[in-house]
Formats: structure tokens, C-alpha cells, sequence
């Protein structure tokens, strides 16, 4: 490892030389400084064997694959998927954004016109069975990368069915040939338990669960959990819950502090349910105007949430 390849690791951690040394001695067991850093980077001092050992066995490892799911609609899947990637990118994470929903939300979300694209066929649903090469179809953005789809994937789920060397297979594969490319890769999914979803649960080392906390809409929760518990079981066993995330969450009124209660009774042991986003109207206005919130709102409170908990996935890394 040289001096210039473990500072491009640090910056790309998002880290200055105290954080970094922090969190070396935090895995190491060691007691580096910040100025013990800065001479690694200069070159004035040797890199401990073990050091650029455990570095570069981290800047091999492959992007972390995280679905965003739940079946239901307007539970804040997209918000999520599209805030988290961007906080994720300012603490230095390279992130890819795959949009598996045929509604495209997350592809106009990133500023980005679904059908200009479709007709560049730069698409999920080219992308799926090769018809266009994955990085052809990557679209650069401001904070993340997004692999975009149009409508015109609602077609790309007969494929998948039809597909006589299983089609679930497909997006776990493409992501393979980007995978040390990225991070993390966030992939949002549609509001419903259809192939696309399965199909991005079997790409996936992780899922995340966004929910509002209305009575309603926490039932369907044990269902997602056993779709992934039969994923697991057949196609992905190394298929893991990253967690519950409560959203456009509303403090004061305690009929949702109650919903919020009942889940961790529900839940006992079975996921982690992460610190309520919020709700905000400025939320809601800036998605509306086709801005990203945590671009147009750097000081909301829901932004921030999104930002902890960027903090949070980054530290359980
Ligand atoms: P899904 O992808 O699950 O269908 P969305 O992310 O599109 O859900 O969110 C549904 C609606 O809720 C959108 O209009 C969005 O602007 C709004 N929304 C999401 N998060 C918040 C929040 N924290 N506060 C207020 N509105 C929100
Ligand atoms: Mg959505």
C-alpha cells in the first residue's frame, strides 16, 4: 500500500486524520494518532504491515447490497432510498441507486427524465438480460450514481419469468460485474411482492424496511419478513434484515408512539427497528418540486435523521 492509496481510503471514508486514527484503533486495537497518519501519507513513516493489510482487504470488498422493500405504497421507500444514498455519498461512500420500480420515481427523483432514457435504452430493464452493458446504462449524478428504468420494465418481469436459467437470478449478476465499483448499492423496489421485488431481494445482502407507523400499514410487516425468510431459505441464504425504518413519523401525536410500541413487541428479536424519520412538509414540497430534500433542505430534522442513520450503516460496517 503507498502513502497515496491509504489517503484516497481516508478521503474516501469521509474522514480527517484524527476520525481515521479513531477508528484504526477502534478495529486494531492500537493507539495512532492523527500526526502518526499524516507521516504514513507523506511517506515519512513505513505503514505498519497490518495497517495496509486490513485496508486493503476492506477496499476489496465488494459494494454492500441493500433493497428497499415493502409492499405497500407511499411509505417513504423511494424518500429513503434517494436520501440515504446522498448522505451515504457525503461521508465519502461511493453509492449506485438501482430503480427496480416501473413507476420510475426514483429515476425523475434523481432529476432524470424516464422515457428520454428508455429510448437510449439506459435502462433496468435493458440492463437485466444484457441487451445493454450495466455501465453503459449507469447514469452519473451529484452525490450518487443511479441505474435508472421506465415503465417499459413492467415488460422485463415476463422476462424474468420466462427465463429458462431462472430470471431471478439476473440483477444479482449484473450487480456482480459493477460490485467493486461501489459501496453500497441501494436498490428501491416497488410497492408490491412481485418478481422485480424477489428478484431484488436474491441481489441482496440486506433489506430495509421503511414503514409508516399507522396500524394499517405496520400489519403488513410480518408478511415482507416472511418473503424474506423464504428467500433466504431457497435462493439467498445469506439474505439479512438490516431493519425497520418508521417514517414521516409524527411525535406529538401518541396514537403513533403507541404503533411504534407494538412493533418492538412485534418484532421482539426478530429486527432492529431504526430511529423514527420525522415527518415535514418541506419533505413532502421538495419532492413535489422535483428537488432531492436533502439537497434543498440541509437543516431539516428528517434530513438529519436520514443523516444518522447514514452514520449508523457506515459504523456497523
Ligand atoms: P414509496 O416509495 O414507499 O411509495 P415515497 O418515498 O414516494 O413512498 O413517499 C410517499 C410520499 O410521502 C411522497 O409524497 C413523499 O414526498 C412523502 N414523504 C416521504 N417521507 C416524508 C417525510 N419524512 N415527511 C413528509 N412527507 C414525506
Ligand atoms: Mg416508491
Amino acid at each position: 500500500m503507498t502513502p497515496d492509496e491509504l489517503r484516497s481510503f481516508r478521503e474516501r471514508r469521509g474522514e480527517n486524520q484524527t476520525g481515521f486514527a479513531q477508528w484504526l484503533n477502534a478495529r486494531l486495537g492500537r493507539k495512532y494518532d492523527n500526526a502518526t497518519i499524516s507521516r504514513w501519507e507523506s511517506g515519512a513513516e513505513r505503514i505498519p504491515a497490518k495497517v495496509a493489510e486490513f485496508v486493503a482487504g476492506l477496499s476489496h470488498r465488494p459494494a454492500r447490497v441493500i433493497a428497499v422493500a415493502n409492499q405497500k405504497g407511499g411509505v417513504g421507500k423511494t424518500t429513503t432510498t434517494l436520501n440515504l444514498a446522498y448522505a451515504l455519498g457525503e461521508l465519502g461512500r461511493r453509492v449506485l441507486v438501482v430503480d427496480a420500480d416501473q413507476q420510475a420515481t426514483a429515476t425523475e427523483g434523481a432529476g432524470l427524465d424516464p422515457m428520454a432514457l428508455q429510448d437510449e435504452r439506459r435502462g433496468l430493464e435493458d440492463v437485466l438480460f444484457g441487451e445493454t452493458a450495466i455501465r453503459d446504462a449507469i447514469v452519473r449524478r451529484d452525490g450518487f450514481d443511479i441505474l435508472p428504468c421506465s415503465i417499459a420494465l413492467a415488460e422485463a418481469q415476463i422476462k424474468i419469468l420466462l427465463d429458462p436459467d431462472d430470471g431471478r437470478y439476473a440483477l444479482r449478476e449484473r450487480l456482480e460485474e459493477v460490485q467493486h465499483d461501489y459501496d453500497f448499492v441501494l436498490i428501491d423496489c416497488p410497492p408490491e411482492l412481485a418478481l422485480i421485488t424477489v428478484t431484488a431481494l436474491v441481489a441482496a445482502d440486506q433489506v430495509l424496511i421503511p414503514t409508516k407507523a399507522s396500524r394499517y400499514d405496520v400489519r403488513g410487516i410480518p408478511l415482507i419478513l416472511d418473503t424474506v425468510a423464504k428467500i433466504r431459505r431457497r435462493q439467498n441464504p445469506g439474505l439479512g434484515i438490516l431493519g425497520i425504518l418508521p417514517t414521516m413519523f409524527n411525535r406529538s401525536y401518541a396514537v403513533e408512539q403507541q404503533v411504534l410500541n407494538d412493533l418492538r413487541g412485534l418484532l421482539e428479536g426478530r429486527a432492529r427497528i431504526f430511529e423514527p424519520i420525522p415527518r415535514s412538509t418541506e419533505v413532502d414540497q421538495a419532492t413535489y418540486a422535483g428537488e432531492l430534500p436533502i439537497r434543498a433542505l440541509p437543516k431539516s430534522h428528517s434530513i438529519s435523521a436520514y443523516r444518522s442513520m447514514a452514520r449508523e450503516i457506515i459504523d456497523g460496517d
